[in-house]
């Protein structure tokens, strides 16, 4: 056993699964052995030169394999800093980040990047595809650094590229293709090395209304799949189509509910407890 859990009756009668407090003392959650994902008193401080930011103060929760969940708050209420360092991008400055069980603050570089490439997918609100490089290849550059062979490469990038609706279009070059349709190559990048968690942030920011319907509809599918989603909004329709909603508020949690709780509550902190998919 890596970490202590407790049964997830107890987590119910309990009914919370973060710590929104923002003073300081021992994180008040509580862990089962579904989750993959454990934040315990997590900070970050950013120094820039005899400045120092405090992008998170104290963040506290656990995710499950299979939850579908959106990260909201206003612009620099650290968002980002939190994906990075979820994503394995970074290092918590104190507090420990555990990965099926496995202390992130522990690893070096290289065994970062491993558990980057085996176990998260990432995609970003600009896409982040190489722009003279057509879809298959695209897609298929996370399974060249894992050391894949070229034939299987490109196979399995174009099983996923079908996977999500792309099936016509692997040999398009980013330029020549909509906005959605790149997102959706990203979607699939993200995917080829079959992560258990996809990690997206503001993923639908630089869409319309109706292609961001159309990626969450993709979400919710890779959800049911079984995939853990996790991504980043400042949009409350899109934020709507996760199950749980976390609020960050200058580096700390505020809430942490149930997504249909979204519409109601505004930015006032979410009274019902998160629902536990795991
Ligand atoms: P969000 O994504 O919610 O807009 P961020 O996580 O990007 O917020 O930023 C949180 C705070 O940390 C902000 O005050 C931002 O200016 C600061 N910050 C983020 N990244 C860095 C960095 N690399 N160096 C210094 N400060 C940073
Ligand atoms: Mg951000």
């Amino acid at each position: 056993m890596r970490f202590p859990f407790q049964s997830s009756q107890f987590r119910e009668r309990r009914g919370f699964r973060t710590d929104c407090r923002t003073a300081n003392g021992p994180p008040r959650i509580d862990v089962t052995m579904a989750d993959t994902i454990v934040l315990r008193d997590v900070t970050k401080t950013y120094k820039m030169g005899t400045q120092e930011v405090n992008a998170l103060r104290g963040v506290s929760f656990a995710i499950g394999r299979g939850e579908h969940v959106a990260i909201m708050g206003p612009s620099g209420s650290g968002k980002s800093t939190l994906m990075n360092l979820i994503g394995c991008l970074d290092r918590p400055t104190t507090g420990t980040y555990s990965l099926d069980g496995t202390d992130v603050g522990t690893l070096d570089d290289n065994a970062l990047a491993a558990i980057r490439l085996k176990k998260l997918g990432f995609v970003f609100q600009g896409f982040n595809l190489l722009a003279r490089t057509n879809a298959i290849k695209n897609v298929a550059l996370p399974l060249f650094y894992a050391g894949v062979p070229q034939g299987r490469r490109d196979r399995e990038a174009e099983r996923v590229l079908a996977e999500v609706g792309l099936a016509d279009r692997g040999s398009h070059k980013p330029s020549e293709l909509s906005g959605g349709q790149q997102q959706r190559v990203a979607i699939a990048r993200a995917l080829v090395n079959d992560p258990a968690v996809l990690l997206a942030d503001e993923p639908t920011g630089n869409l319309d209304s109706t292609t961001s319907a159309e990626i969450m509809a993709l979400f919710r599918q890779l959800n049911s799949d079984g995939r853990t989603i996790i991504m980043v909004t400042h949009d409350p329709e899109t934020a709507r189509h996760a199950r749980r909603v976390i609020r960050l508020r200058d580096g700390v949690v505020v809430s942490d509910g149930p997504a249909e709780s979204v519409a109601e509550a505004g930015n006032a902190p979410l009274a019902s407890p998160a629902a536990a998919d795991g």
